[in-house]
Formats: C-alpha cells, structure tokens, sequence
C-alpha cells in the first residue's frame, strides 16, 4: 500500500482536517490543528507530505521518527500539530485495512468507556451555575470552568472574590458530588495564583488546570503544597522531551497532552506511559473537532491511567458548526450517564462525511482568539 494524496480541509468553527489517500482505496483521517493558527499548520502539513507520497502508509512509527527528527528543527505546536494529524490519518488507514479499531493494534482496551466533562461558563466565567445545572441534567458527572477573567501580577482582592463566589455557586447548584475543576488558563501570574489556590483548598475541587503557564514549571511545587486539589497542566506542551521535565519537576498530578498538538496517537501514548511511571494520571485535552475526539478516545481505550475526557460538544468556540456535524453517523459519541463508549469501528472508529466537509470548506474560517487587555492598557493573557 502507497500514499497517493495528502490534503487539508479548513472548516468551520476552527478546525483544520487532513485526508491521506491509499493506491490500496483506503484514506484516514487527523485533525491536525493549533486553535487560531490552522493556516500554517496546513502549511507544515503541505511540506511534510513531500516525504511521505509513495510511502507505506503502514510503517507509522518510522515515518514519525523521520518527520520529527528528519528535518533538524522540531517540536513546537505547529510542527508537533501537523505531525499529530498526519499520525492520526495513518492510524485510521492501518485499522481500516486490518478492519480494527486503533486501540486492538495498540494492545486492546482496558477499558470499554470513559467519563467525560463538560465547559460551562464560556470564556468569561460567568451564568456558571445554571451552566453547571443544565449540564448535570444532559447526564454529565464533571464539569470545568474558567476561574477569572484578566487578572493582573498582583491585583485587587475583589477578583479573587468573584472566583470564590462563583466556585461556591457552582457548588451550591450541583452539590458536592459532581467532579468540578477549575481552569486558571494561564491567566493568572504566580503572586495572585499562590492566593487563589489557598482560598480555593475547602471547595473539594477535581483539579485545578494551568495554575500558571507551562513555562513557569518551575513554581508548581511551591503551589501544589498550597492546595489539596490535583494540580493539571499540559494542553501547550508537545513531546516527551517537554513533559519529561514536568514529571521530573513535581507537583503536577494530571497530564493533559493534546494528541493533536503532541505528535499524534504515538507520541501521546508514549507521554502517557512515562506519566504512569510517576503515578500522574491521563485527561487529554480536547476542546477540538470530531477526528481529534476518536483520536483522544482510541487512546483512552489503552492508557491505564486516563480518568477523564475533554470533550467540545456545545462548547463556548462551536458556534458556526458543533462536534457531530462532520460525522455519517452520530451514533459513536453518544454520551451516557456521563461517560462515552470507547468507539469499536475500524480505524478512529468514525466516518466523515466528505460531501459536508467539501461543503464547509468554501466558508473556512480565520479563528483567532481574542486579544484582552488590563486596565491599565496592557496585554494580558487570555
Ligand atoms: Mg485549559
């Protein structure tokens, strides 16, 4: 079997697909996209398939290694994206050919379902508690939250109280049963994350995601002993080589790699694996389209220490299309009592609907996300 094709579809709301075609009839499907940037991820995509027309679509974790280390430079969101989607597709050719699901060739499941959590709130935290409600009566059992909106190095004490009455909000219409984490963004700098971290410790929380950005690793040990709750980190990391210095580092207690972002199914397997090393549990980020949520699934099929999922239905960014409108047939994301079925078909375990992508295609999208500012008139992070 030969790579014949290699294209790119850019559809709404912000997603940026890839079909790889087979001499053998067969074609696999990634998703491989950075939020905001899916125009140059294409790109890099374009350039890979130099190299892999008239390949074996088969021989996965060679072409890997040589589109990560064949090119001198690497890693990064952008080169880590299009590496994960074309990882992706040439998962989905290898099942569809043998007539498997990814997850039988990686091993077979250890498990048959997975709990999956909902975003409320939107962007700007806020309605969070009837969010939180409606989601709880769709049958989800965890939810997550933005904690802040812009907040400032150091800043006034009338914003940690909007979080914690907020928190309290959510708590108070769903009870203390319900998963609730809560995700700082890394919008919040270490002086004021020190202080909503100790206000936040009585609110029994799942976990408390991106306290401070990735690169300030070196500040979560200081946090995590501020806070009973499991600290979470990971969606803007993209290799083994930059997760290795979290698990060496300490203090993170969830790994959230995007397989998307991180190399695809292979080298997120690999990532999950050398957290299972340090007892780190797995909940791999997915605010994505449909392709990256069968990808997200097959490998929650196999890692043993996945716990949760990140899901996009009805998330906050799916305005001009949602999570099941690229699909043939819905039925592989039906979610119940809060968890979702590990798809069994072969390949991802999905089917998408060409003539509907064909159709989004000619709208596209240029999704950015938005630029904030503090008061003061200076960027902040969003
Ligand atoms: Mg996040």
């Amino acid at each position: 079997m030969k790579i014949t094709a290699i294209t790119t579809f850019l559809v709404p709301p912000r997603w940026l697909f890839v079909r790889i075609d087979t001499d053998a009839g067969i074609s696999g499907w990634g998703e491989p996209v950075v939020e905001g940037r899916a125009h140059t991820v294409a790109a890099a995509v374009d350039e890979l398939s130099d190299y892999l027309i008239g390949k074996d679509p088969r021989h996965i974790e060679d072409h890997w290694q040589v589109l990560y280390r064949g090119g001198f430079y690497r890693g990064g969101p952008i080169l880590m994206s299009a590496l994960a989607g074309i990882d992706q597709a040439l998962w989905d050719i290898h099942g569809k050919a043998l007539n498997q699901p990814v997850h039988k060739l990686l091993g077979g499941p250890v498990r048959d379902r997975i709990r999956v959590y909902s975003w409320i709130g939107g962007d700007r935290p806020a309605d969070t508690a009837r969010a939180a409600k409606a989601a709880v009566e769709r049958g989800f059992t965890a939810v997550k939250m933005n904690a802040t909106e812009e907040v400032q190095f150091v800043d006034s004490h009338d914003k940690v109280t909007k979080v914690l009455e907020n928190v309290q909000a959510v708590r108070d219409a769903v009870g203390k049963d319900i998963g609730l984490a809560v995700d700082f963004h890394g919008r919040v700098h270490k002086p004021m994350a020190r202080v909503l971290m100790r206000e936040l410790a009585p609110f029994g929380l799942m976990f408390i995601e991106e306290p401070v950005l990735s690169e300030h690793l070196e500040a979560i040990p200081e946090l995590a002993a501020l806070s009973p709750a499991p600290i979470a980190l990971g969606e803007r990391l993209y290799s083994r080589f930059d997760f290795k210095r979290v698990l060496q580092t300490g203090g993170v207690d969830i790994i959230q790699p995007d397989p998307s972002h991180a190399g695809g199914i292979t080298e997120t397997r690999k990532i999950a694996a050398m957290a299972e090393a340090y007892d780190v549990a797995l909940a791999l980020h997915c605010p994505l389209g449909p392709i990256a949520l069968a990808a997200n699934l097959q490998l929650d099929a196999v890692c043993y220490n996945a716990f949760i999922q990140e899901q996009s239905l009805g998330i906050h960014y799916n305005a001009a299309n949602d999570l099941l409108d690229y699909l043939v047939d819905r039925a592989p994301f039906a979610y119940n009592e809060g968890y979702v079925t590990i798809p069994d078909g072969p390949g991802l375990g999905i089917e998408i609907n060409q003539q509907y992508v064909d159709e989004r295609v000619a709208e596209g999208h240029r999704w950015r996300n938005p630029i904030w500012r503090h008061a003061d008139g200076s960027v902040a992070e969003w």
